[in-house]
């Protein structure tokens, strides 16, 4: 955390200029983290010389999209209107992967005509589809197919996508018959065997029993994949959990597992390239101070920052200006919607807030303004990028009249 003389500091800038300057609630990204993010993700995973692929909609901000591509990273996109952004950042096609379970097919269309690098498909009418629309186009689809492990990511129930209830990805058998009926296929080149298992993974362990099925169902295909997409999920550090995933470890398993298995690596990282790069800034509106617990009614609400209601995923919350008096009371930060789960964080103590304080909300750089709402026709905060002194406007405050 960085304070100086009592204050929060974002790069150079204090918190409570920003406030000052922008308004409040505010989404400030860090252009300093994003980047280190990036460069320690390519980092750790440089001999195994991965394809990676940012997650668009951890953050679709055309301006971190242009970051993103700056920095050399390709695209994971899961709508048409997401391609479409991240084609505009100047993502180069060939970096762009597609996926996702229902993709229609004005979507593939569109993927298709703008050549990107694969397709990764889901299900066997979705191949269907594709196979009708090359043989349109007389050309050949380069696609992966998505592989449902039946993994537990270890993860909050609400983000896993690897076990076989949900709807995500094809089984090992499912996929084993889809191979052997596609492969030979002349409108449908299968270049990648892709899997995602769930978000927010901390540990290598579901990581590990991952590449095993993967190395399981390769032996038995015996088929050659081009790519090995193995998606994202890479889990970071936030308010309940200070693990992170210990990418050097999930690199040695990865080394282990392409000593047979000749492919390429795709990464589609989200959370771990923005998450901690996005604080909200909000302002205490009032503190309602019951006999159990102090309410700290803030600014920013659910329709703001949605994780906490939709997750039950808990971000820190720092004030913008020191105190040394504590409040041994229980407090409750919440937004003021009209919802009993629009609250932040409950903690056992904290220090000596006021009306008019600025708290900042951390780790909101992943599915935080993406998932932001116009919920109770409150309009969505500004963006702000900081590098160093420097503060830019990248997305601006909805006005009230345009939502009216
Ligand atoms: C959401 C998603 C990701 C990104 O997950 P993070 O946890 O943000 O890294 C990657 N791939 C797929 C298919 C996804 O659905």
């Amino acid at each position: 955390m960085r304070y100086k003389k009592g204050l929060f500091y974002i790069e150079n800038v204090s918190a409570k200029i920003l406030a000052k300057k922008f308004g409040t609630p505010s989404y400030v990204y860090s252009y300093d983290k994003i980047k280190n993010n990036i460069n320690n993700f390519k980092k750790n995973f440089k001999t195994i010389n991965p394809l990676i692929c940012f997650s668009v909609k951890s953050n679709s901000n055309l301006k971190i999209l242009n970051l993103i591509n700056k920095f050399g990273l390709g695209a994971d996109v899961v709508s048409k209107g997401e391609l479409i952004r991240a084609l505009k950042a100047k993502i180069k096609p060939e970096k762009i992967v597609f996926s996702g379970v229902g993709k229609t097919i004005d979507e593939i269309k569109f993927a298709v005509s703008k050549k990107i690098l694969l397709i990764n498909t889901e299900s066997e009418n979705e191949i269907i589809e594709i196979e009708k629309i090359a043989k349109k186009n007389k050309k050949k689809i380069n696609i992966g197919i998505r592989l449902n492990p039946d993994i537990d990511a270890k993860t909050l129930k609400k983000i896993s996508t690897g076990k076989k209830e949900d709807k995500f990805g094809l089984t090992e058998k499912k996929f084993l018959e889809l191979l052997k009926k596609y492969k030979s296929s002349k409108f449908i080149n299968i270049i990648c065997l892709s899997v995602h298992i769930g978000s927010q993974i901390t540990s290598h362990i579901p990581y590990k029993n991952m590449l095993n099925v993967v190395k399981k169902i390769i032996q038995q295909s015996k088929y050659n994949f081009k790519y090995i997409d193995l998606g994202g999920g890479m889990g970071i550090q936030y308010g309940n959990s200070l693990n992170n995933l210990n990418y050097s470890k999930y690199n040695k398993l990865i080394k282990s597992f392409l000593k047979k298995n000749k492919s390429k690596i795709i990464f589609e990282p989200g959370r771990s390239i923005v998450g901690n790069a996005g604080y909200l800034i909000s302002k205490i509106t009032y503190i309602k101070q019951t006999s159990s617990k102090n309410f700290v009614i803030l600014d920013s609400a659910m329709n703001d920052l949605l994780r906490p209601a939709l997750y039950g995923a808990m971000h820190r919350i720092i004030p913008s200006k020191l105190s040394r008096t504590r409040v041994l009371k229980k407090h409750e930060f919440v937004g003021p919607i009209c919802e009993t789960t629009d609250k932040f964080l409950t903690v056992s103590d904290y220090q000596k807030l006021n009306q008019g304080d600025i708290i900042i909300i951390c780790d909101v750089g992943a599915y935080g303004m993406v998932l932001s709402s116009n919920y109770n026709l409150r309009p969505k905060p500004v963006e702000i990028l900081i590098n160093k002194t420097s503060t830019k406007i990248i997305t601006k405050r909805q006005k009230l009249n345009n939502i009216i």
